[in-house]
């Protein structure tokens, strides 16, 4: 376990260490979607087509090189991949949350007092 400082600006090592930290104890991670979807099969005289039921399956969407593509994914792995695309979107938010202070850290050292950008949020 690592020591975090309670400062609001880390040092650069700190912060790296606790990142990774966090990103291991959530790996796998993802980022696309996941959805579920009744389609009708091939099979000839098929009862759950027959009722109008069809067949539920999972397909998770993601971009490649600007391309959306899909997967069918096994219901086993179901959780696994929501756990992986909620640790998605933990790091796309801290991402933000490092550039951020990244910018925060520049001008504590530059000793400039915090300029007015816009705040929508606010962060505590
Ligand atoms: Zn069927």
């Amino acid at each position: 376990m690592y020591i975090y400082s309670i400062q609001t600006h880390m040092q650069p090592r700190d912060s790296l260490e606790r990142f990774l930290d966090d990103l291991r104890r959530r790996w796998p991670i993802a980022r696309g979607s996941l959805c579920e979807v009744a389609k009708p099969c091939v099979r000839a005289g098929c009862v759950a087509c027959a009722q109008g039921e069809k067949h539920r399956s999972f397909i998770f969407s993601y971009r490649q090189a600007g391309k959306q593509r899909c997967l069918y994914v096994p219901g086993k792995l179901v959780p696994e991949l929501q756990r992986a695309l909620e640790g998605g979107q933990w790091l796309e938010r801290r991402l933000s949350e490092l550039g951020a202070a990244l910018v925060f850290a520049h001008r504590h050292q530059r000793g400039s007092p915090a300029r007015g950008a816009p705040r929508r949020k606010s962060k505590t």
